[in-house]
């Protein structure tokens, strides 16, 4: 059982862990060391202070403004804090105390910043992908041996199903709809989630992003084929399935089955 002092515990050191991440999805795409220096004001340059770089709370307590210049800053940087804090809290309460928790909530932690860059700069660099890839391999050969027949179907067959979809929207839309950083990404997610995981993943990735971009596509703002990253779609599916899974699945049996 878990008591509510741990939940707090978890969601501070999730704000803590959400502030690096921040480092990670300005700092990765351009090539910076993740180390250091110091985080600079991206208006005046000046260094961010300590106590003016607490997640949330300096974002409130400076009401939104660099201490030096006055520049707004960005909602990005308190959002991916809460969110990451949000993430490990929820798989706290979903898997309880335990490997499973562990294992997932490192998952969590690369499918945020793979979302966000690749929102913003249409790509997954392999560093994340790489990391993670080798993080959820190490866990399951550690500590739940018996997964891995489903941890190698789930990285095979889900990275071939990706290629599929590639070629397939090459041949239909005669460009690259998605790229090799997608394909790396879901062979990432399935050592994590196995062979079922994988699958049930895509395809609620898929949905939410029908759901999600139909208005615009609706409205014309985008068409079918347009480079949309599938990243961030990909990472709301994975949660979704650690979330609701195995519900989904016994849900689907009993249709099935009657
Ligand atoms: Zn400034």
């Amino acid at each position: 059982m878990m008591t509510l002092s741990m939940y707090i515990l978890i969601g501070i050191l999730g704000l803590g862990i959400g502030s690096f991440l921040n480092v990670v999805i300005y700092r990765l795409p351009k090539g910076l060391s993740l180390l250091g220096p110091r985080s600079l004001c991206p208006s005046c340059n000046s260094v961010i202070r300590c106590y003016d770089n607490i997640p949330v709370l300096s974002f409130v307590l400076l009401r939104r403004k660099c201490r030096q210049c006055g520049a707004l800053i960005s909602w990005r940087y308190p959002l991916v804090e809460l969110l990451t804090a949000l993430m490990l809290i929820v798989m706290a309460v979903r898997y309880g105390w335990g490997i499973e928790f562990l294992k997932f909530s490192v998952l969590c932690l690369v499918l945020l910043p793979i979302s966000f860059i690749d929102w913003d700069e249409k790509i997954i660099p392999n560093r994340l992908t790489f990391s993670g890839f080798i993080a959820g391999i190490a866990i399951t050969l550690i500590f739940q041996i018996e997964l891995w027949l489903s941890m190698l179907l789930g990285m095979t067959a889900g990275g071939l199903f990706m290629i599929g979809l590639m070629v397939l929207g090459k041949l239909i839309f005669k460009k690259d709809a998605m790229g090799m950083g997608d394909v790396k990404f879901i062979i990432m997610i399935g050592t994590y989630v196995g062979v079922a995981g994988v699958f049930i993943s895509i395809y609620l990735a898929a949905v939410t992003a029908l759901v999600i971009l139909a208005i615009p596509l609706i409205l014309k703002k985008i068409k079918f084929g347009d480079q949309i990253p599938f990243g961030p779609f990909l990472a709301i599916g994975t949660i979704v399935y650690l979330l609701v899974g195995t519900d989904l699945i016994h849900w689907y049996r009993n249709l099935v089955m009657g």
